[in-house]
């Protein structure tokens, strides 16, 4: 059973409940953030905090978290679930008033809910491999603020069942011709040696995992373009990755089952996944990076 974190109480997931009244509830009026953690370190949490912290201000909520106190209850949920590598999921609703109601009501107290869940490794170390995946591509039908990270998801999900009923993996969303992003990741594609990613908007997430990677690729002495991507370019792209923290850098062969690049994954995938898997690994063991601008946010561990 899972130990689950809910207003300062720690509860078992069958007690803890909230009210039909909460308005994440009934609303989705409520900013979510998900952090991997690596033998017990939470990698990018305060990247994370930020994001989450912002997405509180731009729904007019006046509330935000301290890192140091989510750091211990982040640390604090690994410990009580015995877990090590994990995935932490926290959400913030405006909290329970006591009729269904439009309006924004002032001074509620907030729901705060954390809980944590097993992270099965996504890259191979020993056998250097990952799983790849095929996506097809539709036409996004999400609100126009894809930039707030709240829990109003049900057309990403729609968009994911979508491909999925389709035989492939994922999708990646289109607007008005330009592919985006995917229903739960960021975009990057590469074409002619170049790293190229849609630039930041409120048509996309600005993911912390593609903020990472983009120091990455511009680390490695790669060109680092952030434009509009054409949904008509993705196809003749030589790779095409999705990124998120819990899916790091997932490799794309297959695009509305064509074949992109060489139908396996590619050799820029290989270098910048490599230098994504040494970093991951060096700032959990609490090592501070090298990197100028990537900045380790946990503390000395070892
Ligand atoms: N884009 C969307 C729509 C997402 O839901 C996510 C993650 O959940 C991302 C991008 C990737 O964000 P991050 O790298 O911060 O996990």
């Amino acid at each position: 059973m899972a130990i689950i974190y809910l207003n300062g109480e720690w509860l078992e997931d069958s007690a803890a409940k909230v009210s039909v009244f909460d308005r994440g509830f009934l609303f989705a009026d409520a900013i979510y953030e998900v952090i991997p953690a690596y033998a017990g370190n939470f990698f990018r949490f305060e990247e994370h905090i930020q994001r989450l912290n912002a997405g509180l201000q731009q729904i007019k909520m006046d509330y935000h978290l301290d890192v140091p106190e989510w750091q211990q209850i982040a640390q604090d949920l690994l410990a009580r679930n015995e877990l090590k590598n994990a995935s932490l999921y926290l959400q913030v609703t405006r909290g329970t008033y006591p009729t269904r109601s439009h309006d924004l009501p002032k001074s509620l107290t907030p729901t705060l809910i954390a809980f944590v869940s097993e992270l099965p490794p996504v890259y191979d170390h020993e056998k250097k491999q990952i799983e790849s995946i095929r996506a097809i591509t539709a036409e996004d039908i999400r609100w126009n603020r894809c930039d707030i990270k709240t829990t109003g998801l049900l057309a990403n999900c729609l968009l994911l069942q979508q491909a999925l009923e389709s035989g492939a993996d994922d999708t990646i969303l289109v607007r008005k011709g330009k592919a985006l992003e995917g229903t739960a990741s960021n975009l990057f594609m590469v074409k002619n040696k170049q790293v190229i990613t849609p630039p930041l908007g409120q048509t996309i997430l600005a993911g912390v995992t593609r903020e990472f990677v983009i120091l990455l690729v511009k680390q490695l002495g790669m060109e680092m373009i952030e434009r509009d991507i054409p949904e008509e370019e993705l196809v003749n792209a030589s790779e095409i990755w999705l990124t998120s923290s819990n899916k790091e850098i997932r490799p794309v062969v297959e695009l509305n089952h064509v074949k992109i690049g060489t139908g396996i994954v590619g050799e820029v995938w290989e270098q910048v996944n490599q230098r994504y898997q040494e970093l991951k690994f060096n700032l959990y063991r609490g090592y501070f990076s090298e990197i100028e601008g990537i900045k380790s946010n946990e503390p000395k561990l070892r």
